[in-house]
């Protein structure tokens, strides 16, 4: 699950104190590499990095010279950070505000901050309407777009176990923003079926019992099974 794992990197790399650059000891900021260098294959294999953005850091000042004498171009080095291993390395730059687009604020962080809270409480929710088979509650959270994608994807299992063939027109004529969410719901709705001995007419798209050979909607024949 792609945009879970980056979600999941990020959390880890926010739980980590930012380092000091080497060079001029400014702490250093969190930045997002951009997908573009990332598709291109010239990615450094994370998708964050510690960079130091201070204009003053000697790595930086002295950059621009070294690589204008060594290779007459308009271009620096600012100081990078893998937060995995904790390695130092130069970033090529072409101007004072290459890549600031994409540092990650302390106001970034804290909202991430906040939506792990929400994930968390979410997924708490969830284990107790397990419990209590509270489907309202749990395709209420499903349907929600404002709910954190890892909770709705567990809203979806959560469906598939506590769920009724009531509530799979609501499921069906919903909008997900997003496959693995889409393809959740699908394996739910199909549980639900399941659990309940029921299927979908193929002519009506009605729900008739799975050893219906008539069916009571719109009277086609459906062999059972
Ligand atoms: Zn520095
Ligand atoms: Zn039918």
């Amino acid at each position: 699950m792609a945009f879970e794992t980056r979600e999941q990197v990020l959390e880890k790399v926010i739980a980590k104190e930012k380092p000091d650059c080497p060079h001029c000891g400014e702490t250093m900021s969190l930045w997002e590499v951009p997908l573009m260098t990332m598709d291109d294959g010239l990615g450094w294999g994370t998708p964050y990095l510690y960079v130091c953005f201070n204009d003053e850091c000697t790595l930086y000042e002295s950059g621009w010279k070294n690589i204008e004498e060594n290779y007459g171009r308009r271009a620096s080095y600012r100081c990078m950070c893998y937060p995995e291993s904790g390695a130092y390395e130069c970033m090529p730059v072409w101007g004072p505000q290459g890549g600031q687009g994409q540092i990650i604020d302390d106001e970034v962080i804290r909202k991430q901050k906040l939506q792990d809270e929400k994930t968390e409480k979410g997924l708490a929710v969830l284990a107790e309407c397990l419990v209590s088979e509270d489907k309202v509650t749990v395709q209420r959270i499903l349907l929600d777009p404002a709910e954190p994608p890892r909770v709705r994807l567990k809203a979806a299992e959560v469906m598939g176990d506590v769920g009724d063939t009531v509530s799979i027109d609501a499921l069906k004529e919903n909008k997900y923003g997003n496959d693995i969410l889409r393809k959740g719901v699908e394996e739910a709705i199909n549980k639900i079926h399941e659990r309940h001995y029921t299927r979908e007419c193929p002519f009506c798209a009605e729900i008739v019992k799975k050893r219906a050979n008539v069916c009571k909607h719109c009277g086609k024949e459906v062999a059972g099974e």
